[in-house]
């Protein structure tokens, strides 16, 4: 079953493309993240697939239904924003079945279903209180709950952990996913932090001006990006890319066996060792607690390398790195892997 299908879909403002003819797939029941920096896109493809947006050329499907002239409210989709759009008159209670009276659902189903939800986000003991009276995490949480309590399959969310500190969005990145898995639904979940879709996604959606650059699993796109957009855009500490010349390590002694066509090496720095191969200068050190990155000079360009941070007092002056070739990556003069 697929929860969303785009076929040709793009979106224009006069001179503006915000979206380029796109066909994705996006299967039911899935966590997917739509990843990308800044005004690449993302929030044009969630606003239209909630029909908050009329796509310029292409076809929309929900669960199979072409929804492309199908009005926002009738697509039985909900959203959660990331300022969650509370009512600040209203009780938390209020707030989440305010759509259910909105939609004259029954009062006993109704009073039945904020029940359910209250439990499952643990807000019974806050149903009463203003959404002023709670912290930024139970907030976001009551606006989860407004989206879960409409029983949509479909549910569609714009950074909504944006707001948090860093602490507690963690804690609702694990609380978000297990809330989907447990309840089996569909959810498109758009971020620019690539943190919070690798340790959230079933699939990532890499957008880069108005394209999709790749569609994969976590694991496939930091193992096997195929850009140097995604190359650079996935992982912690970035990947180098580092020049070749003839046949070397750009202004380096240093020989690699490039396949044809390579002008760019990809290396994590993840994926060095310390201790053995070609020497070289550090220049430089950046010291994070559990990790040292360390920049050595090959050439004329810096390499880093993920250290324990508990080297960081012996990692000084030369050392000595190396590498396995199955943890090489290789792009082409168009910037695609080889
Ligand atoms: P961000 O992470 O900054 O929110 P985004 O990836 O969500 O960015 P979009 O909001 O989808 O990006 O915007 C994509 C492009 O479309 C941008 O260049 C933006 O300026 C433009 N755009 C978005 N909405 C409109 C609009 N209503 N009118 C004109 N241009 C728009």
């Amino acid at each position: 079953m697929t929860a969303v299908r785009f076929a040709q879909v793009s979106k224009h403002w006069d001179a503006t493309i915000a979206l380029q003819p796109t066909d994705l797939t996006l299967p039911a029941g899935e966590f997917s993240v739509l990843l990308g920096p800044s005004g690449c896109g993302k929030t044009t493809t969630l606003r239209l697939i909630a029909g908050l947006e009329i796509p310029t050329t292409g076809q929309i499907e929900i669960f199979g239904k072409d929804v492309t002239q199908t009005a926002s409210s009738q697509r039985g989709v909900s959203m959660v924003f990331q300022n969650y759009a509370l009512f600040p008159h209203l009780s938390v209670a209020e707030n989440i079945v305010f759509g259910l009276r909105v939609r004259r659902v029954p009062k006993a189903e109704t009073e039945q279903r904020l029940k359910q939800v209250l439990d499952l986000l643990n807000l019974t003991p806050y149903q009463a209180r203003k959404p002023g009276q709670l912290s930024g995490g139970q907030q976001q949480r009551v606006a989860l709950a407004r989206a879960l309590v409409a029983d949509s399959r479909l549910c569609l969310m714009d950074e909504p952990l944006s707001n948090l500190d860093a602490q507690l969005r963690q804690e609702m990145r694990h609380e978000l996913r297990a809330l989907q898995l447990k309840l089996g639904l569909s959810v498109v979940y758009v971020t620019h932090d690539q943190t919070e879709a690798m340790s959230m996604a079933d699939r990532v959606v890499l957008l880069r001006d108005g394209r999709i650059e790749q569609v994969a699993s976590p694991f496939d796109i930091y193992q096997k990006p195929n850009t140097l957009f995604a190359a650079q855009f996935i992982g912690g500490a970035r990947m180098n890319l580092l020049e070749l010349e003839q046949g070397c390590l750009a202004g380096s002694d240093i020989a690699v066996a490039a396949p044809e066509g390579a002008v760019r090496m990809g290396l994590r720095p993840e994926d060095i060792q310390l201790g053995s191969g070609h020497r070289m200068q550090v220049e430089k050190t950046e010291f994070t607690g559990a990790d040292l990155l360390l920049h050595a000079r090959v050439g004329a360009q810096l390499i880093a390398v993920r250290a324990e941070g508990k080297q960081a007092r012996a990692v000084q002056g030369e050392v000595h790195l190396s590498w396995n070739a199955e943890n090489l990556h290789w792009f082409d003069k168009q910037g695609l892997r080889l």
